[in-house]
């Protein structure tokens, strides 16, 4: 079974998947991270986004997995916590968009897929990766909620923004994720919409849960 959860940042995406999946007792992938992982592992190789060359060179070197913990490794280094800096944030975009990048992630994420049951929580899980999803849904929240909740992760990190400030960079990196040629952020015509606004986090879960029980 695969239940895709696509939508933009700070929708809801990560803390609903990984619930869906505790529920279930399947597996949550969380490929955002890998996205995020690649764009680390470039800055730290000062490899620029721009170098295409470079970017493929990269990629053919790299290990890139989940561990036991769920926890991504590059190299075999745990970057879980890296990624989610607000530095990595304004980078990701434009090494996701880049289409080479894309390939090998959805290779992996595919091929993670085949051998279990998934949560796959992103951008195109269920327009592009896996547009035979058993079940899709695409979350979306305003703009101040999600910029709150990035305020949050944030802060957990020691790293502080105003809320007019990330408002800006949720608006950017919304703009990038839709407006990319390679498989940009939209929702699937069959994934059902949620707007997790007003909604607590297992109130998002259990409306996940409910709708899948429900339709199996
Ligand atoms: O979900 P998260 O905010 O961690 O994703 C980080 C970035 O990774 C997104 O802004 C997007 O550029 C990229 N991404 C993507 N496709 C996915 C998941 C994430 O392009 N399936």
């Amino acid at each position: 079974m695969i239940i895709a959860i696509d939508g933009p940042s700070a929708s809801g995406k990560s803390t609903t998947a990984k619930g869906v999946a505790e529920k279930l007792g399947i597996t949550h992938v969380d490929t955002g991270a890998m996205y995020r992982a690649v764009t680390l592992g470039l800055k730290l190789s000062e490899i620029s986004p721009d170098d295409e060359a470079g970017v493929c060179q990269y990629l053919s070197e790299i290990e890139l997995y989940f561990d036991a913990n769920n926890k991504i490794r590059l190299n075999g280094i745990d970057v879980s916590h890296e990624i989610r800096s607000g530095d990595i944030s304004s980078r990701v975009s434009a090494v996701s968009a880049i289409p080479e990048v894309r390939e090998k992630m959805v290779i992996i994420q595919r091929r993670i897929a085949g051998e279990q049951n998934c949560v796959l929580e992103g951008r195109d899980i269920g327009t592009v990766v896996f547009p035979n999803a058993e079940f899709k849904f695409f979350l979306i929240a305003d703009i101040d909620v999600r910029a709150k909740r990035r305020l949050i992760e944030l802060e957990k990190m020691g790293e502080t923004k105003s809320i007019s400030e990330l408002i800006e960079d949720i608006r950017r990196r919304d703009q990038l994720d839709s407006s990319r040629d390679h498989s940009p952020l939209i929702q699937a015509d069959d994934a059902i919409p949620i707007d997790t606004s007003q909604l607590t986090i297992n109130e998002q879960i259990k409306k996940i849960i409910n709708h899948i029980n429900h339709n199996k």
